[in-house]
């Protein structure tokens, strides 16, 4: 029903100072409030406010919760979403309630059932409701604010020569502006933003006004040429439909069992690599439909696995939606529509990467997390949440099963499957009795002191590529770091060439002949000179893939090698292409970063080499074990899933860490067992509920300042015997990358017995700085951090 069609004709005048006059704040509340007026309503706008804003119903409009609308504030309009009927702020004047300008939407864009969602994550996560709400979206509903400046009269008089006595004359600068205004009648505040100081004083003199309006950037796009309409982009292979094995029907079963009673459920599929994990969701997607309910498969990336999302093409046909980041916004609102139509047959089954999850698929009965552990499920932007995370409360709101599937499930997941949060399926050997690879650790010590040579290729890596190679098999070569050299240092001074918005060493990227940042893409030509002390003496140290990929040339010169990274990805396609190139044995060696490591089921490859198995070990974060042996464990899944065996060679400094040697023994449960005592004995998740608080500023003083007060803020709180129980906080310390896009970084760890306790600590902090009037944007709270940079 309509929220309300108010007669309510109070105009407000627009007041453009005070920005928070623009709606009136009010604290996030639920959207039945007991005494809700008809003629307000609760907002939710892109600022990084904790809060939603009251908004008067113009008699003319008609607003429903889940409408987009355009609302002032301040100065600006911005777009924002109807999350609720509003209410009259206590102890506020009614006058200070500013009218909506426009409704955007004619039905709602979003249901009760997604604010309800997206009020969830923005509880969770400590993010403004209306920084969630975009994801939602089928895209930014970005409008943008247009200003167009136009001459007034008494700036026409102002040109005009002479004049009376008393009268303003413009100066030959003045006189120009306006000039080039007059002649355009009127121009942009974008086209002349060079000129800003000028502009404001001749408005503030009144020679020149301001017209605003609103561009809807969605109605331009809509109404251009339509695409075909995308079912999906990867070709569908002839795909066997095979016959379980009594492992994989177990787990099916199993599963079948949970849809089977309509209730919320989780359950673990942890399957080795190659056990046929990918047959069993088809089978269980079939049954979810079979019950007239939708499915849902997050995957971390769908470019990285296009074999796969053929199969589900082929099976599926017309069912499939695919959703990924690659799509333009016009492909992804007809995704999104078609999703949203939620006719039974057609779109039902959708695949996609994180943002997927917020879908409006009809009547989900099955939601699948493709390699749950994978780290690309958390945004590690606002709103910082995860997909994995988010996708259970989904399940749980719509009575579905979750099937959490991976070879290397989080030490969090796996936990949660020993004590009984969630069932635990195990697929123990793979398909057809395949062996896992024998994995064999080098120990480059002792490769350097038998040589004397400082290489990154051992003896036995290249004796074991040739061997494969005369044997016509495939080779994967795993170096987990994009470029060429992976920094530049001066024998003079012995400095790095940095970042010029990082504390972070430039990479040297030959074929570009850049070096290049990693964080935020600086680049910069490669210097023949250190940059500080003007010494010839720069060398180029460590290796990257690019670098690994022109050794092997020289050692295989006939051999046909590939390199899979973001730089050779970069183009649309290509990933796929270089992927589709290996499959087809076209490439007898394919070298690359984590990329080649994804769920690639290349049946050639009998060799995987992984050239550092030690690089993520030496991260400050509690998690780098856990990622190391993770990434090694899916490395060596790509070996030897044909018919022939497969081994994997793995170099390492550190052979004695458990993570190196869990994987190399296929041993999940003997990492699972060190790790879990470690997290218990540092409490860390799943021991402990865990948050960063990272306090930012360009400004290095600034963040100081900033830093050091909510540090004795934290410390009262701790001091208190009440406020103070039951949780800990780590810091301030210099974040692992202090200096990050040109900001400053220090942060704090906030470790909690409890979630509940958890949330309330942090909302403490963002109330303080609130209070404290810290800037927008200088605290940033990541709840469940995936990692520490
Ligand atoms: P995982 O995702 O567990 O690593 P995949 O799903 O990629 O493994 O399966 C590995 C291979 O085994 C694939 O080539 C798949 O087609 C095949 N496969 C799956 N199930 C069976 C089965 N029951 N019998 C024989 N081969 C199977
Ligand atoms: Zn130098
Ligand atoms: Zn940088």
């Amino acid at each position: 029903a309509a929220l309300s069609r108010s007669c309510y004709s109070h105009r407000m005048a627009e007041s453009s100072s005070a920005k928070l006059k623009s709606g009136a704040a009010t604290e996030s509340k639920l959207p039945l409030s007991p005494a809700p007026n008809p003629r307000l309503c609760e907002v939710a706008l892109p600022v990084p406010l904790p809060q939603t804003f009251t908004y008067s119903i113009p008699p003319t409009m008609t607003v429903e919760p889940g409408m987009r609308v355009v609302a002032p504030f301040g100065a600006r309009r911005l777009v924002g979403v109807v999350v609720g009927r509003g209410q009259m702020p206590a102890g506020l004047n009614p006058k200070a309630i500013r009218p909506l300008q426009r409704v955007i939407d004619e039905v709602p864009a979003l249901t009760a059932e997604f604010i309800a969602l997206a009020r969830w994550v923005a509880d969770y996560y400590l993010t403004p409701l209306g920084e969630v709400l975009p994801a939602l979206l089928p895209r930014a509903a970005s409008l943008r604010n247009k200003t167009k400046l136009l001459i007034t009269e008494a700036g026409r008089e102002a040109l005009e020569p002479g004049g009376s006595g008393k009268k303003l004359i413009a100066t030959s600068s003045e006189r120009q502006l306006l000039e080039r205004i007059a002649k355009r009648g009127g121009l942009s505040s974008e086209t002349l933003r060079g000129s800003a100081a000028l502009v404001e004083k001749l408005r503030r003199r009144g020679w020149l006004a301001i017209e605003r309006s609103v561009e809807d950037s969605t109605a331009r796009s809509a109404s251009a040429v339509a695409p075909p309409i995308l079912t999906t982009t990867f070709h569908k292979g002839n795909v066997p439909r095979w016959e379980l094995s009594p492992p994989q029907q177990t787990a099916l079963t199993r599963i079948n069992d949970q849809m089977e009673t309509g209730e919320f459920g989780v359950l673990l599929l942890h399957g080795v690599t190659g056990s046929g994990k990918t047959e069993v969701y088809m089978r269980a997607i079939e049954l979810a439909l079979a019950r007239g309910r939708s499915a849902l498969m997050l995957v971390p990336e769908i470019n990285l696995t296009p074999a796969m999302a053929g199969q589900f093409a082929a099976r599926f046909g017309e069912r499939i939606a695919v959703l990924h980041s690659g799509l333009d916004d016009r492909d992804r609102e007809r995704v999104w529509q078609r999703v949203r139509a939620g006719q039974v047959g057609m779109s039902d089954v959708l695949i996609g990467t994180r943002s997927a999850v917020f879908a409006p698929l009809q009547r989900p009965g099955l939601i699948i997390v493709d390699e749950e552990h994978d780290g690309s499920y958390k945004q590690e932007e606002a709103p910082r949440y995860s997909g994995r995370d988010v996708a259970i409360v989904r399940a749980k709101e719509s009575g579905a099963t979750v099937v959490l599937g991976s070879a290397t499930p989080s030490v969090e997941t796996r936990y949660h499957a020993e004590t009984g949060k969630y069932q635990l399926l195990e697929l123990e050997g793979r398909v057809q009795e395949r062996p896992l690879p024998q994995t064999e650790i080098i120990d480059m010590r002792q490769e350097f002191a038998e040589t004397g040579k400082q290489t990154f290729l051992s003896r036995r890596m290249v004796e074991a590529i040739s061997m494969r190679l005369q044997q016509h098999e495939q080779v994967m070569i795993l170096m987990n770091r994009r470029g060429f050299s992976s920094f530049v240092i001066c024998r003079s001074c012995g400095k790095t060439v940095e970042c010029a918005n990082c504390s972070i060493a430039l990479t040297h990227h030959k074929r570009a002949a850049r070096l290049l940042c990693h964080y935020c893409g600086y680049a910069r030509p490669v210097p023949q000179v250190c940059p500080e002390c003007q010494s010839e003496h720069i060398y180029f140290m460590g290796e990257g893939s690019e670098k690994v990929e022109a050794a092997l040339i020289k050692h295989f010169p006939e051999a046909r090698i590939g390199r899979l990274d973001r730089d050779t990805a970069r183009a649309r396609g290509s990933a796929e292409s270089i992927l589709a190139s290996f499959h087809g044995h076209e490439l007898d060696i394919l070298v690359g970063t984590q990329m080649i490591a994804k769920g690639h089921d290349i049946h050639g490859v009998t060799l995987v080499g992984v050239i550092s198995a030690d690089m993520g070990l030496a991260r400050p974060d509690f998690r780098s074990a856990e990622k190391t042996f993770q990434l090694l464990t899916q490395v060596s899944g790509r070996a030897g899933r044909g018919e022939r065996e497969g081994i994997v060679v793995i170099q390492t400094y550190y052979p004695d860490h458990y993570a190196i040697k869990a994987a190399a023994a296929h041993d999940y449960a003997q990492f699972y067992k060190q790790e879990q005592r470690f997290r218990q004995l540092m409490h860390y998740p799943p021991f402990a509920a865990l948050a960063n608080v990272i306090v930012k500023s360009d400004s290095q003083e600034a963040v100081l300042k900033l830093t050091g007060r909510l540090g004795r803020f934290f410390e009262s709180l701790q001091e208190d015997k009440q406020k103070g129980r039951g949780w800990r906080v780590l810091g301030p310390a210099a974040a692992p990358i202090p200096k990050l896009k040109k900001a400053y970084r220090y942060h704090f760890l906030i470790k909690a017995e409890q979630r509940s306790l958890l949330r309330k600590v942090l909302m403490a902090a963002q109330n303080f700085a609130l209070r404290e009037k810290f800037p927008a944007n200088a605290l940033i709270i990541d709840v469940d951090p995936q990692s520490l940079f």
